[in-house]
């Protein structure tokens, strides 16, 4: 591994101050999981490690009414929180689906919002793919079958994160600091696709930290997280979905439903949506919305078998967040 040096920050401004604007140069450290395998595995190899952990880590009621993560708060601590567990299931379910035990005490929600993709490409140091800045795709005529099925970018990642799911189906906001100062960035907006950053992908930039998650107040949300993997420990998931209905009289007045590992960024699936909209959810509509969510998926050469169970997690999750009962 390269020499690098290591900065102990004390708070979120010594933190900002000790990363580069320079892509790569600098580094923060969270739980280190993500970030130090890939130092290892010679993939990132910085000048610098900022270690961030003297962020915030609290999870404590908002002033607006919804509840606000810091950015050090571990998986676990999501996980089992009460008023998470009670308001927004559903980031509680996959905060507790991640990894292992081990993992989720170890793994912080920044960490786990910034994480970088699994692409075995991205991270074997022998393939120089486009977003190392080669020229070539290597996903596209070789092995694909954990890649996305939507987006048609250039690079064909799934965003890893579980967390980003629930909370974009919440309608969540990212705090951001950076040498500027603040800014609130909506969930929506945070991730961006390969054509937008290709060396990233989110909006940071590589001197900015993001400190906090607020989610805003859910009253009459009814919301539901569902993953499908192939062993039920130990991996990330083939896809996820994350289900929110807002509910009055009995009739869905906003509906977000987003898909995690289907596409470079948590996808939304915005079809679905509107079929759920203004709409009372009963086992036939909730199976029409659950075709729209796969509508216009392009798959590559090797995971076609992805639409069929990126269907199958839609209807779940909406079958679970509207308390109708299983369809198994
Ligand atoms: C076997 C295994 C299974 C896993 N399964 C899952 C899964 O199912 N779902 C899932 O979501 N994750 C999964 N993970 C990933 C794990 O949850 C993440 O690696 C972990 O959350 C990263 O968190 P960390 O705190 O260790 O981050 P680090 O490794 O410290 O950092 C990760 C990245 O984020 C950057 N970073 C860290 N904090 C900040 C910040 N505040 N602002 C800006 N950038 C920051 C770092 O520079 C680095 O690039 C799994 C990991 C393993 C090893
Ligand atoms: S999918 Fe993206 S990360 Fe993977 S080989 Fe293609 S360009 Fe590289």
């Amino acid at each position: 591994m390269k020499p690098f040096a290591y900065v102990d920050a004390r708070n979120e401004a010594e933190a900002v101050a000790s990363l580069a604007p320079q892509r790569g140069r600098t580094l923060p450290l969270a739980g280190g999981m993500d970030v130090l395998a890939l130092m290892k595995d010679y993939i990132l190899q910085p000048d610098a490690l900022v270690n961030v952990k003297a962020l915030d880590g609290a999870i404590a009621p908002d002033a607006g009414g919804g509840v606000r993560i810091g950015a050090s708060a571990r998986l676990a601590d999501v996980a089992g929180h009460p008023e998470v567990a009670k308001r927004f299931p559903a980031l509680a379910r996959a905060a507790a689906e991640v990894g292992t035990p081990q993992i989720r005490n170890a793994g912080t929600v920044g960490g786990n919002l910034m994480q970088r993709p699994r692409c075995w490409y991205f991270r074997n140091e022998e393939f120089h793919c486009l977003k190392k800045g080669g020229a070539t795709c290597f996903a596209v005529d070789g092995e694909n079958q954990y890649h996305a099925i939507f987006g048609d970018a250039p690079c064909h990642i799934v965003h890893p994160s579980s967390l980003a799911v629930p909370i974009l189906a919440y309608a969540g906001r990212m705090r951001v600091v950076g040498p500027d100062g603040e800014r609130e960035v909506e969930g929506d907006r945070f991730f961006l696709m390969p054509d937008r950053n290709m060396y990233g992908e989110t909006v940071l930039e590589p001197n900015e930290l993001v400190t906090h998650v607020i989610l805003p107040p859910a009253p009459n949300v009814h919301s539901a997280h569902y993953e499908v993997k192939f062993k039920q420990s130990h991996d990330w998931p083939i896809v996820m979905a994350s289900v929110a209905l807002t509910v009055e009289g009995g009739v869905v007045r906003n509906a977000r439903v987003i898909m995690g590992a289907v596409a470079p960024v948590p996808w939304r699936a915005r079809a679905a949506e509107a079929v759920l909209k203004g709409q009372r959810v009963t086992p036939e509509l909730a199976s029409a919305a659950a075709d729209a969510a796969v509508e216009g998926a392009q798959p590559m050469s090797g995971n076609a078998y992805k639409v069929r169970i990126a269907r199958t997690t839609v209807h779940r999750a909406l079958r679970q967040a509207a308390g109708l009962p299983p369809d198994v």
